[in-house]
């Protein structure tokens, strides 16, 4: 199975908000949401305080038809937070949407989780034989059962123990009786920034849907970092001594929206660099040229824009993109992907026609999806294409909250890029080189590569 845009899988996007005295949170919630629309599109839900309890109301779709009955009607309320959500783990089943909304002994509890945890089977494992009943295959669900089980009176204090426990990537919002609180694994994997206005403090994974408020006053949450926001204000937790900062890189090759902000930098900038390290590669190693420089849409944008400045090529649109497909959906066979394919992406046959292009995307995972492109670029007229791909090949898994096909179905792990470029009948495939992209990065030792080097910053069970 592949969805139709070629691509790894998205994971999740979270979202909380408090306010000190009562707006429509559950409308805000939706906005804010519909923002990060793009981290996960299978199924998305909400929860908030209304009155003396927490509501939740969830389910498998998009924003707009799950969550379009909020802007009906006023709901005052203090607290909120949101999901939207790719199942990495556990599968696409409607008892793993979140937000999970649970009551323990430590209260209400309503949880929303972006990442994966590495250590599940020994937790599951260990809670299982102590009696746990769960609901779903999710490993957000683990969170809540652990926490629930320790026998702390302080609340932080056993929210701290649970998340020493947990390894991996978490980035999570959590109602907790009338407090919100978001936290950053130690390793800082998935993004989460949080800002105010006007009193009002929102959690995101991504500023894009800070923006929604008008919110310019903000920072990332710190990996190891609670931050706890309550009636007698903001405090902020370190719960773990962050010694080893392991940020995903793929957030700021591909899965982030290019006018957010991650990891402390613009994400269209930084893909304009990968563009422009790629343009200088092919300079010094002698590359003959092109006419014209395009992205596949939308994926491949920025890099092909600083692509096209460093090589001083023409940028243009020689494909356009039908946004009325989605982004995810599956299709079954060969036939019907290579159909999806033709029906999200249109060649413009006068910019291309007699050209010699440069194409320029993310990344690449097994090769169908741009054999196809390259097809239909070669159909419009062009002579010669040159596929650039502004990431390293990718060669292994992820555990930490992205759908990375098996090792064996990774194309990089199956031919070299001139193997490749007869495989999709490219002119050429060009990859850019890690130390080019660290070359990218301001702070290049912090982030994660595994995906590209297998050099995972914690342990995880390779099976493939
Ligand atoms: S393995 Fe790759 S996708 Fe996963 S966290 Fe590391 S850089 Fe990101």
């Amino acid at each position: 199975m592949e969805t139709c845009d070629g691509k790894i899988g998205h994971f999740c996007g979270v979202i909380g908000i408090y306010s000190p005295s009562e707006i429509n949170i559950p409308e805000k919630l939706f906005f804010l949401l519909f923002a990060l629309q793009h981290r996960g599109q299978e199924s998305c839900g909400i929860a908030y305080r209304k009155n003396d309890r927490i509501v939740a109301y969830k389910d498998l779709g998009m924003v707009s038809t799950v969550l379009g009955r909020y802007l009906s009607e006023d709901r005052p309320s203090r607290i909120g937070i949101g999901h939207v959500r790719y199942s990495t783990s556990g599968g696409n089943k409607l008892e793993n949407a979140q937000p999970m909304v649970v009551s323990c002994n430590k209260g209400e509890i309503a949880l929303a989780h972006n990442g994966n945890i590495s250590n599940t089977e020994e937790l599951k494992a260990m809670l299982f034989a102590e009696g746990s009943i769960f609901q779903s295959t999710s490993d957000t669900e683990l969170i809540l059962h652990y926490l629930s089980r320790l026998r702390w009176k302080d609340f932080t204090g056993a929210l701290t123990e649970t998340l020493l426990r947990f390894e991996g990537a978490y980035s999570l919002v959590m109602i907790w009786n009338q407090t919100l609180i978001g936290i950053r694994d130690p390793f800082g994997f998935r993004p989460l920034y949080y800002g105010t206005k006007d009193g009002v403090t929102v959690f995101a994974s991504e500023t894009c849907a800070l923006d929604i408020l008008q919110i310019t006053d903000y920072r990332g949450v710190e990996p190891g970092e609670m931050i706890i926001v309550d009636d007698s204000g903001t405090r902020s937790i370190h719960f773990a001594k962050s010694e080893k900062i392991r940020q995903c890189v793929f957030e700021l090759i591909y899965f982030a929206r290019p006018d957010s902000h991650i990891f402390g930098h613009s994400v269209h900038l930084v893909r304009k660099h990968m563009g422009a390290a790629l343009a200088r590669h092919d300079r010094e190693s002698g590359f003959s040229g092109a006419d014209l420089v395009l992205p596949v849409p939308d994926s491949g944008n920025s890099a092909a824009l600083g692509y096209a400045e460093e090589a001083g090529i023409p940028f243009d649109l020689g494909l356009t993109r039908n946004h009325y497909t989605g982004r995810s959906f599956i299709m079954p066979t060969p036939g019907q992907r290579e159909l999806a394919v033709r029906m999200k992406l249109h060649p413009i046959r006068d910019i291309l026609e007699g050209k010699r292009v440069i194409l320029v995307d993310d990344s690449l995972v097994r090769g169908t999806t741009s054999r196809i492109i390259v097809e239909l670029i070669r159909e419009a007229g062009a002579r010669e294409v040159h596929l650039r791909l502004s990431s390293p090949e990718i060669k292994w898994p992820c555990f930490f909250g992205i759908d990375i096909p098996t090792r064996q179905e990774l194309i990089s792990n199956q031919m070299d890029p001139q193997a490749l470029a007869r495989h999709i009948g490219a002119d050429s495939v060009r990859f850019l080189e890690e130390r080019q992209l660290c070359g990218c990065l301001p702070e290049a030792g912090d982030f994660c590569y595994a995906c590209f080097n297998g050099d995972y910053p914690c342990k995880v069970k390779i099976q493939n």
